[in-house]
């Protein structure tokens, strides 16, 4: 059956929408070899509301690496479907990942200048929404070179970090930070406690986000508060393939993550439009619901459509056209 994006999102041959350098081009090799030698295994899960029944959206992602992603037809979440299993997962981020997502030419240093200029929006965010931070303790998973804590250590909060990637643990400790090896695990161990907790494109690529929810709550002090961030697939304009990602387990709205915080026994604090969160645990004792939301799955249906790009030369002009249309309603010359 041709997904529903059409034939560009069906094979694993074509342009690649995201290129690669050749270090990446081999590892997307290697991904491919481990799975056909059956190094790589595969699972399928239902979608968090529980159902299994979805529309396959596009059979490759934006490497055109054979990871489909559907769409739930019982509530709109978007999910990678099969997905690598939790050993597979675990070693192509060791492997595999860094490989992938590098950019040709980009150096550290300019690394933190992108990442800082998003590191402080996140920093404002927090800010606005909880008042003076000084003094608080903010803990990062997954937290790269620190980027996101930079403001928040300026801001006379004690930071730590934690992160597998060791260059990446090398140049934020030049920097001035506590950054420490390890994951969510190596803070559950190591007892953290923290007043903030920062999750940074950090939850779309847990395989079972709930459970890692609920753990998260041990580390966090009384009054304590989680800030996640993930990508917003309403948000998008811009070539639709390019974000979609295997290692994307879950893709959400506003909405769906909503209901994903709320089942884990979060209550929200603050959500803005690029989804910048922030929950606090919720007092209910039995878990809130997966309602069926139809009418989402249908208006994520008609937006994927809205922004496919089958040829993309057409969706980058409409991409452009798309802005030009939204500047000129800013500057009044559209009703
Ligand atoms: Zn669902």
């Amino acid at each position: 059956m041709t997904p529903l994006l059409g034939e560009y999102y069906q094979s694993a041959h074509g342009p690649i929408p995201v290129p690669t350098t050749e270090r990446g081009a081999s590892a997307c090799r290697e991904v491919v070899e481990a799975l056909a030698s059956g190094h790589y295994r595969l699972e399928s899960r239902p979608c968090l509301c529980g159902s299994d029944t979805a529309r396959i959206v596009a059979r490759v992602d934006r490497y055109r690496l054979p990871f489909p992603t559907v769409l739930c037809l019982r509530c709109g979440l978007l999910r990678t479907d099969p997905r690598l299993d939790a050993d597979s997962t675990e070693d192509f981020y060791k492997t595999h990942y860094r490989r992938i997502y590098e950019r040709a030419g980009h150096s550290m240093s300019s690394l933190y200048d992108v990442q800082g200029a998003l590191a402080k929006g996140r920093f404002r965010f927090a800010r606005r929404h909880l008042g003076a931070l000084d003094g608080m303790r903010v803990l990062e998973i997954g937290c790269g070179g620190g980027w996101n804590l930079l403001p928040f250590a300026d801001a006379g909060c004690a930071v730590r970090g934690y992160d597998y990637d060791e260059e990446y643990l090398h140049e934020g400790s030049k920097r001035g930070l506590d950054l420490r090896m390890g994951g969510l695990s190596a803070a559950l161990a190591a007892n953290e406690k923290a007043d903030l907790i920062l999750l940074s494109h950090v939850l779309e690529h847990f395989l079972d986000p709930q459970e890692t929810l609920h753990q998260i709550r041990s580390l966090l002090t009384d009054k304590g508060v989680l800030f996640v961030e993930v990508p917003n697939l309403f948000a998008i304009r811009d070539r639709l393939m390019r974000s979609l990602q295997g290692v994307h387990t879950y893709t959400f709205v506003p909405r769906t993550l909503e209901r994903l915080m709320n089942r884990a026994g979060w209550g929200r604090v603050a959500l803005n439009p690029v989804i910048q969160s922030l929950w606090r645990p919720a007092s209910a004792r039995e878990p809130a619901p997966w309602p069926v939301d139809e009418s989402l799955a249908r208006e994520t249906q008609r937006f994927l459509l809205r922004w496919q790009d089958a040829h993309p030369l057409l969706s980058r002009m409409r991409a452009v056209g798309e802005r030009l249309g939204a500047a000129a309603a800013t500057i009044g010359l559209l009703d």
